[in-house]
């Protein structure tokens, strides 16, 4: 399903640059002088558009600092004021919302948390009614695109058009080095589904640790995300939330040099012939893999009509561990990701199982 609806494109708005929307600033505004002075360094690199501040913090577990509140968004006036730049902050319920609209903040965001709540994006949305604000809507805490893309239609709704998404990666079910699972594949999904919808990426909260912001963004150029909110302060080692992953303006103007722009498409003749070539050689090789799953899938009869002739269960949980090593042994020998082989076994396997107690259970 694609949905076209009524948003216009970042150029529209943005501050013309030759840079992509690049919004930073601390994840929260601590004291006036820490919010000034993270602003005043970063507004000196021109490739930064906006100024973020979160004032009201949505903490996982309470007794951890919750936001300053409302005097925040005094100092992110004055930060527009004194740089000139457009300052965002998240708002989570419609007291926030209401407020930010008095306080006239350009951006006004909605968190992970927030987002999985259809009641609290309305209630957002219906205190945003008509406004001209820019609104972004950070993606729920699971891989849902049917939430995320809701809270984008309630918004769409109620007359906002200066919409965006925000990518900032998904609660981990898994073990990974990241804060945050990034799930590429419901941003992919996303794009699809909303072609003119404009995406960020939040590196900061995907890689939950300096070390990985910078591979993260980089990836996000590399699938043609529209721009990055990163979280910058001025003073990191002191900051009162999200002390790992925040970036003085300094280290953040090196991280962003190391980025490389990727260009959506080039016209170059000879470029175009040597990819359809090798798409080509992948067409004929996914043909391939499906008719071997074909075939896969014709000895799993097999095996389930003999199981039934027996009158033995159709999941073998020793089997299942034995056949998991050994795909993993062959992928490392293969060179494959071990994840991706650990997936896509486990779907084969759980598509194998359905067959077989269908076939067991029906009855002859
Ligand atoms: C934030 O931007 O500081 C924040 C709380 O992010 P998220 O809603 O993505 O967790
Ligand atoms: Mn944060």
């Amino acid at each position: 399903m694609t949905l076209e609806l009524d948003i216009l494109p970042l150029s529209s708005w943005m501050p013309e640059t030759p840079y992509p929307l690049l919004i930073a600033g601390p994840c929260s505004l601590e004291t006036e002088e820490q919010a000034l002075s993270t602003a005043r360094e970063l507004a000196k690199d021109p490739r930064v558009h906006v100024i973020r501040g979160g004032v009201w913090k949505p903490r996982t577990r309470p007794g951890s600092f919750e936001g300053i509140g409302s005097i925040g968004l005094e100092w992110l006036q004055k930060i527009r004021t004194e740089t000139g730049l457009m300052v965002g902050t998240e708002v989570a319920n419609a007291q926030h919302a209401e407020e930010a609209l008095k306080a006239d903040i350009d951006i006004l965001w909605i968190g992970a948390r927030s987002t999985t709540s259809p009641f609290v994006v309305q209630e957002i949305a219906d205190v945003l009614k008509g406004c001209d604000k820019v609104v972004m809507v950070k993606n729920p805490m699971t891989p849902d695109l049917s939430l995320w893309m809701g809270a984008i239609e309630r918004l769409s709704a109620v007359g906002l058009k200066k919409l965006v998404a925000i990518h900032r990666g998904f609660s981990p079910y898994q073990e990974t080095k990241y804060r945050n699972y990034p799930g590429w594949k419901t941003y992919i999904e996303l794009r699809r589904s909303m072609p003119n919808l404009p995406i960020i990426c939040d590196p900061s909260h995907i890689a939950g640790k300096r070390e990985f912001v910078g591979e993260i963004s980089q990836k996000a150029f590399d699938m043609g995300f529209d721009g990055l909110m990163i979280e910058s302060h001025i003073d990191p080692s002191c900051a009162l939330s999200d002390a790992a992953q925040q970036f003085t303006p300094s280290d953040l103007a090196k991280l962003i040099d190391k980025l490389v722009i990727r260009q959506q498409n080039t016209d170059d003749a000879e470029y175009g012939n040597k990819l359809d070539q090798l798409r080509s050689r992948i067409d004929a090789l996914d043909t391939e893999l499906m008719e071997l799953l074909s075939a896969r899938s014709e000895i799993v009869t097999q095996i389930a009509q003999y199981k039934k002739a027996n009158n033995v269960m159709a999941l073998q949980i020793n089997r299942w561990s034995q056949m998991m090593n050994t795909r993993l042994g062959v992928a490392g020998k293969l060179q494959l990701n071990e994840t991706f082989i650990k997936i896509l076994f486990q779907l084969i396997h759980e598509d194998s199982v359905r067959q077989q107690t269908e076939l067991i259970d029906k009855e002859d």
